[in-house]
């Protein structure tokens, strides 16, 4: 470990190749639960060297969802800093890479590669065929300056490939892993220039990673096969590898790697449906790292109180969306009804999704406010809200009226029961849920009706629906007016 005169920074690099993906997200929050655990700084960079996949708006789209979730960074994007810029192509245009680059073959790590495309197709063919490891048979590795000079004749767009050990073994030592061991002959000389000039992942990587003064890189298992690479560029540029703290893999159910084939993997896609960022923060957080067995919720605060890279776990994390919808309802609950309610307005008021447009905008927020401890305990997301709460709104629920006659009723004890429900409603004085339930199996008792009968009925006339909250506190949150008007509306 680094001294603690050397405090932490890491960086969260994410590509801006599309939506950012939950576990490129699990990456960020792991990066920022430990600069923040540990009084260190918490970078962003933008990885772009990779122009053929950029996908506009992607870039956006990673910081919304760095922003939603609260995962504040101290450089970066839109806030700079001392070792700016944080965008690579950027960099690139600065001649970072390229300096870089030349002074590794300068120093005889790296050379010019002029074999051209067919070239390396009709070469792994012939690997294929003699089912021969891929990769790049170094061709140009060692040519005399001669046969350089012509091969640069024919092919001036030339790569630049990094000079890999031909033999042994690379160890590399990772916080969570242990040591891990690559055989050099499997790892070819890789490209760290392209013929458009922009560095390759691995160089850009390295070379900001180490500008940067990262001490700890935090990334997805799956970038564990770069790290040897990375490791032979940090001994031939002579600066000292940070720390390597690779993240468990994330599986859907089947137990393979989570794809779009187990859903949506769009942190934006969540965000949009109504997850709570406090409780996709939790979920992210136990996808690779625990407390203990058995400790399920926590907080912000409490995840940074406990955040240590000593439990950050070896084996493959599980996505389980049941488990996310279980953290959101539990979050959902244990809101304060008035906070619940104001993030549930853009929802209810948004055009195509939201409240039918009968419904004026802006909504009643205080009424919205009495519905929420009501329907709450039944909201997973908050996108459903507009369908659960549309009865609460329009004017009038349409229903089909057979079913406001309950079981063992026709239509002509349905009618009085309409007819002195609404009596007992016009003349209540006390518009209480408790008032309104005594007042209501009075009349039950007084007309010979099972409560079951009589509430039923009501329940269909003010909601339009045969499954609501307790229908008393129902009643007293729609008020007085709207009862009324929807008792007459089911008379008529
Ligand atoms: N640009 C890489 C990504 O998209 C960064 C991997 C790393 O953190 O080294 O995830």
């Amino acid at each position: 470990m680094k001294s603690m005169s050397n405090p932490v920074r890491v960086r969260y690099a994410p590509s801006p190749t599309g939506e950012p993906h939950l576990g490129n997200i699990r990456s960020a929050l792991f990066n920022w639960l430990y600069a923040r655990a540990s009084g260190g700084q918490f970078i962003v960079r933008i990885e772009d060297t990779d122009r053929a996949r950029l996908v506009e708006g992607a870039q956006d789209s990673i910081l919304d969802a760095l922003r939603w979730l609260g995962l504040d960074w101290d450089e970066g994007p839109e806030v700079e800093g001392a070792y700016g810029p944080y965008v690579q192509s950027e960099r690139q245009a600065l001649g970072i890479y390229q300096t870089h680059t030349d002074w590794l073959i300068a120093n005889d790590h790296a050379y010019e590669c002029y074999c051209t495309p067919e070239r390396l197709a009709a070469m792994r063919q012939a690997q294929q065929a003699a089912s021969k490891s891929p990769g790049y048979d170094r061709h140009c590795r060692d040519l005399a300056e001669a046969a350089r000079v012509d091969f640069r004749k024919q092919n001036p767009t030339s790569v630049v490939r990094f000079k890999m050990p031909l033999e042994g073994e690379i160890v590399i030592n990772d916080v969570v892993r242990g040591e891990v061991k690559f055989e050099s002959s499997l790892l070819d000389d890789f490209v760290i220039l392209k013929s458009d000039a922009f560095p390759t992942y691995h160089l850009a990587n390295v070379v900001d990673d180490h500008l940067m003064e990262i001490t700890h890189v935090m990334r997805a298992e799956e970038w564990l096969p770069s790290a040897p690479r990375h490791k032979m560029l940090y001994e031939a540029f002579g600066f000292e590898m940070p720390e390597l703290v690779h993240l468990p893999i994330i599986l859907g159910p089947d137990r393979s790697k989570l794809s779009k084939r187990h859903g949506a993997t769009s942190t934006i896609y969540y965000r949009d449906e109504g997850y709570l960022a406090s409780a996709m923060l939790n979920f992210l957080a136990l996808l690779g790292w625990s407390l203990d067995d058995s400790s399920e919720i926590f907080s912000r605060e409490e995840l940074l109180k406990h955040f240590t890279l000593e439990r950050i776990h070896a084996s493959p994390a599980v996505f389980d969306k049941d488990k996310l919808e279980w953290y959101n309802g539990v979050y959902i609950r244990n809101m304060d009804p008035k906070a619940l309610a104001e993030e549930l307005v853009s929802y209810l008021e948004a055009s195509v999704t939201g409240l039918p447009t009968s419904v004026a905008r802006p909504i009643d927020r205080d009424y919205l406010a009495t519905i929420v401890p009501l329907e709450r305990e039944r909201l997973k997301r908050l996108s459903e809200a507009p369908a659960m709460f549309e009865f609460f709104f329009i004017d009038q629920p349409e229903y089909d009226h057979a079913l406001l006659v309950q079981k063992g009723m026709d239509a002509d004890t349905t009618r009085n029961a309409v007819e002195r429900a609404l009596a007992t409603a016009e003349t209540a004085s006390d518009w209480s849920a408790a008032a309104l339930e005594a007042t209501y199996r009075a009349l039950a008792e007084d007309m010979g009706l099972k409560t079951g009968q009589l509430f039923g009925t009501i329940r269909t006339a003010v909601s339009g629906r045969t499954a609501t909250p307790p229908l008393f506190d129902m009643m007293s949150v729609l008020g007085h007016d709207r009862v009324l008007s929807r008792l007459k509306a089911a008379l008529a």
